[in-house]
C-alpha cells in the first residue's frame, strides 16, 4: 500500500472527491484534514434556508458519517497541514504530526476579503463562511434587530432577504454603484435593488465605510466616508473572497491569485492537485483561465482530479453556472458574460420572471440570466455550451416559446441543440 492520497482541507470540493476517488476504484488510504470540527457540508443554504432555520445542521452534512467509515475515507477534522514538504511528499500538521502522501489534493477553498476599518471587531459585527460564523449570525438575528450589511454581491443580498424574513431591520452599504456589480448584469443590479427595497431593505450605493462605532465593544454603528452614520446592533460583512493560496505558495507551487491548474486539476507539481475556489483553472469554453467561486466548480475539478488520479480519461468538460435564491426569486446563471457585445432582455423585469441573454459580436450566446425562469435557464446552458448564434429579435420575442427561440432552418442554429 502506498501513501495514499492526504486532500488538505475537507469542504465541499474535498467530500466530493473523496467520494469520487473512491466511485473511481482507488483502493489505497485517502485522508481529508480539515481545520473545521465538522465533516463535509454544504455551504450554499448557510446565508439561506439554515439561517431561516428551515433546515437542521445535519442536513447540511454532504454525506452522513457513515459514509465515511464504510469508504474508509478518513477525516482528521479540526486539524490544520501547516507545510508541505514536496521533495519528500509529507505534510506537516499543527499536532505536530507528518504525514506521508503519494498524491496531495489541495481543497482549501478561500476567505473573505477583510474590511480594514477602525472599530470591525467590534461585538455584533460578524462574517459568514463557516457553519460557526452562520451560528453566531443566527443566534443574534431577531425581529427588531438593526443589521448593517456591508457588500451587495451574494453573500450580502442573500443575508439581508434572510434577516428580513427574521424580521429584521437591513440596511445594505455596497461600495460600486449597482448591486451584484462583479457578478451579473445592469439589468439584474436594477432588478435586485427594487426587489430588495420592495422587501423594506434600505440600500445605499457608491458608498465607503470609514469605520463601526461600539459602546464597551458591542457594535453601535456604522459611518460611511461621507460622513453619513447609521445606528445598528449587528453587522455582517461580505465584500469578496480570496484564494486560501498561501500554504501552496510557501510550497513553491505556482499561483496568479488561486492556484494554477490545468484542466485535469494538477498544479505545477504533478503530484499535487488543487480543487474549488481556491484555484485559477482553464475554462476551455472562454479559452481562458480564472477563479470560479461556485459549488458546481468544486464538483467538477473534485472528478477532474478523481479520474486524473485513477488513471481515467478526463471527464467532459462542464459550463459554469450559477443560482442564488432570494425571497421568492430563483437567479440561474448559465456560462459567463465575457467579450458582450450587446444584451437582450426577454420579459418584463417588473413581472419578476425575465431573462437576460448576452450575446457576442458574432450574435453566439455567451451567457444567460434567468430569474424565475428555469426553461431559458435550461436552454441557456445547451446554447451557451454550444456556440449558439441566437436571433436577438426571437430571444426577445414573449410570443415565441422558449424551445422556438431557436429556429431549426436558421443559419447557424445547427451548431446548437434546441432544448425539448
Ligand atoms: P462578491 O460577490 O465579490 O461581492 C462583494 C461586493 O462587496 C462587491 O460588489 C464589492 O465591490 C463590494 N465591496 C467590496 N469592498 C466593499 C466595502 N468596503 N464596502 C462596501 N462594499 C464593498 O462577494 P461576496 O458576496 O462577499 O461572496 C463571497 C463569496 O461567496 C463569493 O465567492 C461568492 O460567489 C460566494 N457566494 C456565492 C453565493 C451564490 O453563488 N449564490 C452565495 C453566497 C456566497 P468591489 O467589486 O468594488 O470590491
Amino acid at each position: 500500500m502506498s501513501d495514499g492520497v492526504i486532500v488538505v482541507g475537507a469542504g465541499h470540493a474535498a467530500g466530493a472527491f473523496a467520494a469520487a476517488l473512491r466511485q473511481g476504484g482507488y483502493a489505497d488510504r485517502i485522508t481529508l484534514i480539515g481545520a473545521e470540527s465538522l465533516a463535509p457540508y454544504q455551504r450554499p443554504p448557510l446565508s439561506k434556508a439554515w439561517l431561516k432555520g428551515e433546515t437542521a445542521t445535519d442536513e447540511l452534512l454532504l454525506r452522513p458519517l457513515a459514509f465515511y467509515a464504510e469508504k474508509a475515507i478518513e477525516l482528521r477534522l479540526a486539524t490544520r497541514v501547516v507545510s508541505i514538504d514536496r521533495a519528500g511528499r509529507r505534510v506537516a500538521l499543527d499536532t505536530g504530526e507528518r504525514l506521508g502522501y503519494d498524491r496531495l489534493v489541495l481543497a482549501t477553498g478561500s476567505r473573505l476579503r477583510p474590511l480594514d476599518v477602525p472599530g470591525v471587531h467590534s461585538r455584533g459585527v460578524f462574517e459568514l463562511r463557516t457553519v460557526a460564523d452562520a451560528q453566531n449570525i443566527k443566534s443574534a438575528l431577531g425581529p427588531g434587530k438593526r443589521l448593517a450589511v456591508i457588500g451587495g454581491g451574494y453573500i450580502g443580498l442573500e443575508v439581508a432577504a434572510s434577516a428580513r424574513a427574521l424580521g429584521a431591520e437591513v440596511l445594505l452599504i455596497e461600495r460600486e454603484s449597482r448591486l451584484l456589480a462583479r457578478v451579473a448584469s445592469a439589468t439584474l443590479s436594477d432588478y435586485y435593488a427594487r426587489c430588495h427595497a420592495d422587501h423594506g431593505v434600505a440600500i445605499v450605493l457608491g458608498a465607503t465605510v470609514a469605520g463601526f462605532d461600539e459602546i464597551s465593544g458591542s457594535l453601535s454603528g456604522v459611518r460611511l466616508a461621507d460622513g453619513r452614520a447609521f445606528a445598528c446592533e449587528l453587522a455582517l460583512v461580505g465584500i469578496g473572497a480570496l484564494a486560501n493560496d498561501a500554504l501552496a505558495v510557501a510550497a513553491g507551487l505556482d499561483s496568479r491569485g488561486g492556484v494554477v491548474v490545468d484542466g485535469t486539476a494538477m498544479t505545477s507539481d504533478p503530484a499535487i492537485y488543487a480543487i474549488g475556489d481556491c484555484t485559477s483553472r482553464p475554462i476551455p469554453r472562454y479559452r481562458r483561465s480564472m477563479r470560479l467561486e461556485s459549488v458546481p466548480n468544486a464538483l467538477e475539478q473534485a472528478k477532474q482530479a478523481a479520474a486524473a488520479i485513477c488513471g481515467k480519461p478526463p471527464p467532459k468538460p462542464e459550463l459554469p453556472w450559477f443560482w442564488s435564491d432570494q425571497y421568492d426569486v430563483r437567479l440561474q446563471i448559465a456560462g459567463l458574460a465575457i467579450d458582450v457585445a450587446q444584451q437582450v432582455v426577454r420579459g418584463d423585469p417588473g413581472s419578476g420572471r425575465f431573462a437576460v441573454f448576452h450575446l457576442d459580436a458574432a450574435g453566439c450566446l455567451q451567457a444567460l440570466e434567468a430569474v424565475n425562469s428555469p426553461a431559458e435557464f435550461i436552454a441557456g446552458r445547451q446554447w451557451v455550451a454550444a456556440h449558439q448564434v441566437i436571433d436577438p429579435a426571437r430571444a426577445a420575442d414573449p410570443a415565441l416559446s422558449v424551445k422556438h427561440i431557436v429556429d431549426p432552418l436558421a443559419p447557424g442554429a445547427a451548431a446548437g441543440a434546441a432544448p425539448a
